[in-house]
């Protein structure tokens, strides 16, 4: 079986920026790859709302499209313009999971991402 410290050094060291928030999108956890991203060290992101990320130029349609995916406990990705802390801005490729419990209610979510500006 998988030792739960491999699966936290696994999750806290992949090169995917990983975040979990509550289910109003709160972000609980950050790992390392995130802070790399984002700027934002772990201590100071927990607690505030992933649309601190958000360089408010995205459409609210494209918003209303990921969270109508989400409430309906499906997956989605797409291409956002993100703001670092130090306000650059970055081209971040997304993915976001629902994460539902054994009572089918969404509890949680999980969203990975990368920074694939220098890919365009
Ligand atoms: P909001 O106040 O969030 O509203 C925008 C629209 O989304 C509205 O139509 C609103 O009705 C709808 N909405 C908001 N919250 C909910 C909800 N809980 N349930 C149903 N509908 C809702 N945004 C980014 O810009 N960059 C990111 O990198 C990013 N990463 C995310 C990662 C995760 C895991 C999750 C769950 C969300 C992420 N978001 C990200 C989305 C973010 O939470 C905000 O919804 C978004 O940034 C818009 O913020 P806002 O303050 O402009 O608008």
């Amino acid at each position: 079986a998988l030792p739960p410290e491999v699966y936290n050094q696994a999750v806290d060291q992949a090169d995917l920026a990983v975040s979990i928030t509550d289910a109003k999108a709160n972000i609980l956890f950050a790992n390392e790859a995130f802070t790399r991203v984002t700027g934002y060290a772990a201590d100071e992101i927990v607690g505030k709302n992933e649309s601190v990320l958000s360089n408010h130029t995205t459409p609210p349609e494209l918003y209303k499209a990921m969270w109508h995916e989400l409430s309906e406990q499906r997956p989605w990705s797409g291409k956002l313009l993100n703001r670092r802390k130090d306000g650059a801005l970055y081209l971040a490729e997304l993915s976001i999971s629902p994460v539902v419990d054994a009572a089918g209610k969404t509890t949680h979510f999980l969203g990975m991402h990368r920074d694939i500006t220098e890919l365009h």
